[in-house]
């Protein structure tokens, strides 16, 4: 059995955020937030930990809302508190946070290494500085750049979170972005397509017709070929598309934009479509295909999307697996 990774989300809105993104709506409706206090935090912990099996599991606690290191120093120190114990009973394994890439200091990051975090992740959204600025995020390229480059100094793991989709953006600058982050040593990445969220600026903007969200299909491509990007440069991806319990999102709060529950689902689809096309040219009838488990669901494709494409060439397709296969590679045979 293979060790499993699980993550103690713990959301701490930062209730006097003085930033305005455009497509954040944390500010509007922080009067019906609850900050956890630190001694909630330790139930969700323990509650948590209480549903996963003890064996082979790496367990992270992840402190996330934005911008864990803009809250006051002292309420950063007793979250952190509260995590201490547990990491050194060995019931966790990690402590990770996000923040933004504007509030790095050689200061923060002595603290955080003090409190043993291990991972920080920053919401660096895109490369670009037009596209920053389009989107009112308040910071630069330059200080991702410089953000991170302490981050690695100071031995963290580097987390650059980036959006797709944001005003201003384009396919290439989005390609340009995961370059940049590759470039930039990060370890882990999250995509997140840009939704229209109600009570945020960019519903004003798509209201008015100054901002059309991606559609859907593009939305699914566009992460494809930032994945592409990232696998090669060997940064885990380890979140695309919004969560569905995640934030703030529910169905009532979404206005439009490329949201679906298992969008992940859909651009690895499309990723192994790119493998499994080739079989299309085929004079046989049968065909089956040999892919490693983790994958088999990503091969048959969401709702079976890649067997149904198979089908229109094929009277039989049947999928099988082998553990000794590595990542998207595959076999297949006709019969
Ligand atoms: S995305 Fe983060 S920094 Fe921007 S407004 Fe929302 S909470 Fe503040």
């Amino acid at each position: 059995m293979d060790t499993k990774h699980y993550t103690i989300p713990v959301f701490i809105p930062e209730l006097a955020c003085p930033f305005q993104c455009i497509f954040c709506n944390q500010r509007k409706i922080s009067g019906h937030l609850k900050v956890p206090s630190p001694e909630e935090v330790k139930d969700i912990i323990g509650k948590y930990l209480e549903t996963i099996p003890t064996r082979k599991r790496v367990v992270e606690i992840g402190f996330f809302g934005g911008n864990f290191t803009g809250i006051p120093q002292a309420e950063q120190e007793a979250y952190l508190k509260v995590a201490i114990p547990y990491l050194e009973q060995g019931k966790i394994q990690g402590i990770r946070l996000s923040t933004r890439p504007d509030y790095i200091s050689v200061t923060v990051l002595k603290l955080l290494k003090k409190y043993k975090v291990n991972t920080i992740e920053l919401g660096a959204q895109s490369m670009h500085d037009e596209v920053l600025q389009r989107s009112s995020r308040g910071h630069t390229v330059q200080d991702t750049i410089t953000a991170s480059g302490l981050i690695r100094k100071f031995n963290f793991r580097l987390g650059l979170q980036m959006m797709i989709g944001l005003p201003g953006d384009s396919l290439e600058l989005a390609m340009d972005t995961a370059t940049q982050i590759v470039e930039l040593r990060a370890d882990n990445t999250r995509i997140y397509p840009t939704l229209v969220i109600k009570e945020t600026k960019l519903e004003e903007l798509y209201h008015n017709k100054k901002y059309k969200p991606l559609p859907l299909d593009d939305a699914v491509f566009w992460s494809k070929e930032v994945f592409k990007i990232f696998e090669k440069g060997r940064v885990k991806v380890i979140r695309m598309g919004l969560h569905p319990s995640e934030g703030l999102i529910t169905g009532k709060e979404l206005v439009a934009g490329p949201f679906h529950k298992s969008f992940r689902e859909l651009a690895m689809t499309e990723l192994w479509w790119e493998e499994l096309k080739q079989l299309t040219n085929n004079k046989y009838k049968s065909i089956r295909i040999t892919v490693h488990p983790k994958q088999l669901n990503f091969a048959v494709g969401y709702s079976a999307k890649n067997k149904k494409r198979l089908l229109e060439h094929y009277n039989t397709v049947v999928y099988q697996t082998d553990v000794e296969l590595e990542g998207r590679d595959f076999y297949a045979d006709n019969y």
